[in-house]
């Protein structure tokens, strides 16, 4: 009997002038980049856990606390890896995700293609069953006066 699961997950970092800045496992021409213990790619966090939420697996503080020096700087498509052998050692492949990251610079459009090849190839599915979509927030909160950057992701687990 076909099984098919939902998950959500959010991800906030702040912003810091001079720090790279990663997002959807790409890296993007910024003046500004998120303060992490990671890599700080808030999108592929936000999407690890929309993953572990469909499974009810936890969140990715669980399974990768940043008080670990194994995850120090640690690139997040490495996260999101092993995130997808929890969700196969359940039985479940990803059927759809859709993430919306919000950002008031700089402008992401010409990386959206890229980060969905990439994500996708993570995830073992292909570019048209993960969106990434990129919006700014009028310049309103935390986000519009850009201190920080946010990510919504939605997910589709199926086994
Ligand atoms: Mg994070």
């Amino acid at each position: 009997m076909e099984s098919i699961r939902i998950g959500n997950g959010y991800d906030v970092h702040a912003l810091a002038a001079g720090l790279p800045l990663y997002l959807g496992g790409v890296r993007i021409e910024s003046p500004v980049g998120c303060i992490a213990h990671s890599d700080g790619d808030v999108a592929i966090h936000a999407l690890c856990d929309a993953l572990l939420g469909a499974l009810a697996l936890g969140d990715i503080g669980k399974h990768f606390p940043d008080s670990s020096e194994e995850f120090k700087g640690i690139d997040s498509k490495i996260l999101l890896r092993r995130t997808m052998e929890l969700v196969r050692k359940e039985g479940y492949k990803v059927g759809n995700a859709d993430i919306t990251i919000a950002m008031q610079a700089p402008k992401l459009a010409p990386y959206i293609m890229q980060m969905r090849e990439t994500l996708a190839e993570i995830m073992e599915v292909t570019a048209s069953q993960v969106s990434v979509k990129a919006t700014t927030t009028e310049k309103l909160g935390f986000v519009g006066r850009g201190e920080g950057c946010e990510v919504y992701a939605v997910v589709l687990v199926q086994r």
